[in-house]
């Protein structure tokens, strides 16, 4: 009998892209699938249902219960609402979670397997049921600079990131798209006439950011021509959350020390922006190696690393047209480019993009199911 495998979040933007890379994987063949909502009990459950055809409540602990392992990519007030009761009631199965509450528990391990295998199998070895996937840029950026960590180069990282909309969810993704409909609407009469003044475009454009009327209920703010230089929480010390989870999620999935000069600990800063772009987060980082390494053996490592990483030649051509998230969104390749020695003595710029929704938040999910199913565990 195939195991019970529960999920919760799955019409959300990662639980979307997640049933998604089951199904083209055929691991919907391994498990019998259940699917829980927080808005719609007993409707209908998407196609991949084979006997629990009925939405059930994602609030219910004795349903929960019968699954083996539940995946949530409901988000973060429902994981805290939910695991303790589940556990308390004495449930001893696999919880696999998108959120970020949990990740920093002493009985999680955050997955991202082609860095962290080792680290997962440990926690399957002592008992650890808890597997969270890790933020979508900490997630990227290793995969992408993965050969300069498995050669220990990097002495410290300085990030900043270009985050897209769809990594506030789905509501948030759609709001960008009824933003940038409401801009052009608003100066559709302009834009057909080739000799209206442009300085009346952009007087109109901004009205319509300003105005009430403007969609902007999930940002707050416009997002559609304009960026947004903070991410998550503000922590009060002038960080944001996003910003902290580049440091400590980026040393716990190598296994390092989070204490600053503790073993094997890498200080990552970061600047975390969010920008117009729907799908796909770029990154641009200057990285102090430990040693001068040569810019041949440094492409040489990083394309190397693992099967994901594209590595692009740091040419005009080659950089607009496949370091771009439009070239990378709905592809697990994770590009990296712009790698050039900077004047500052050994370090480098690198700049990096990848599909946050698949290596950044759905694919380290379903690998890890499949870990526990190839293992026997479930
Ligand atoms: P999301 O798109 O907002 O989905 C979360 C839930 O919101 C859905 O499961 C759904 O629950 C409900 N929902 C409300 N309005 C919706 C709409 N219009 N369309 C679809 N669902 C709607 O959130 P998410 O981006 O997938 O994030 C889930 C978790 O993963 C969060 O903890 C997030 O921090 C984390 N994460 C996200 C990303 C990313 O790139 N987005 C990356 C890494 C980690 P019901 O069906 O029960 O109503």
């Amino acid at each position: 009998m195939h195991p019970n495998v529960g999920f919760i979040g799955w019409r959300g933007m990662v639980g979307s892209v997640l049933l998604q890379r089951i199904e083209a994987e055929n691991d919907f063949a391994k498990i019998e699938p259940i699917f829980f909502t927080t808005s719609n009990i007993g409707g209908n459950a998407p196609s991949f249902a084979k006997n629990h055809t009925k939405l059930l409540d994602a609030y219910d602990i004795n349903a929960l219960a019968d699954c083996k392992a539940i995946i949530t990519c409901q988000g973060g007030d429902y994981t805290a609402e939910v695991y303790t009761k589940l556990r308390s009631s004495g449930w001893s199965g696999y919880w696999i979670d998108a959120a970020s509450t949990m990740r920093m528990n002493e009985d999680s391990i955050i997955i991202l397997d082609p860095i962290n295998r080792h680290v997962i199998d440990k926690g399957l070895d002592n008992g650890i049921k808890n597997y969270i996937g890790g933020n979508c840029t900490v997630s990227l950026m290793l995969m992408g600079l993965h050969g300069l960590f498995k050669h220990n180069l990097v002495e410290w990282i300085s990030a900043s990131t270009y985050q897209a909309a769809s990594g506030a969810g789905a509501a948030n993704m759609r709001e960008l798209l009824q933003q940038m409909g409401s801009l052009q609407h608003s100066v559709a009469d302009l834009l057909s006439d080739k000799h209206s003044s442009i300085l009346d475009i952009d007087k109109k454009v901004l009205e319509m950011q300003h105005s009430a009327d403007f969609p902007k209920d999930n940002f707050g703010v416009p997002l559609a021509g304009n960026l947004i230089p903070w991410i998550d929480k503000d922590l009060g010390n002038g960080q944001s959350k996003e910003e902290l989870k580049g440091y400590i999620e980026c040393n716990k999935i190598l296994g390092n020390s989070i204490e600053l000069g503790g073993e094997g600990n890498i200080v990552v800063e970061s600047q975390c922006i969010r920008i117009g772009a729907l799908r796909s987060h770029s990154q641009a980082l200057t990285i102090k190696l430990k040693q001068d390494v040569s810019l041949e053996d440094l492409e040489k490592m990083i394309a190397e690393a693992n099967p994901w990483v594209k590595y692009i030649p740091n040419t005009k051509e080659q950089s607009v047209e496949k370091l771009t998230p439009a070239y990378v969104t709905g592809t697990l390749n994770v590009a990296v480019g712009r790698l050039r020695k900077l004047a500052i003595p050994n370090c480098i710029n690198v700049f990096t993009v990848g599909d946050q929704l698949l290596w950044g938040a759905a694919e380290p999910l379903k690998r890890m199911l499949n870990i526990l199913l190839d293992s026997g565990r479930i």
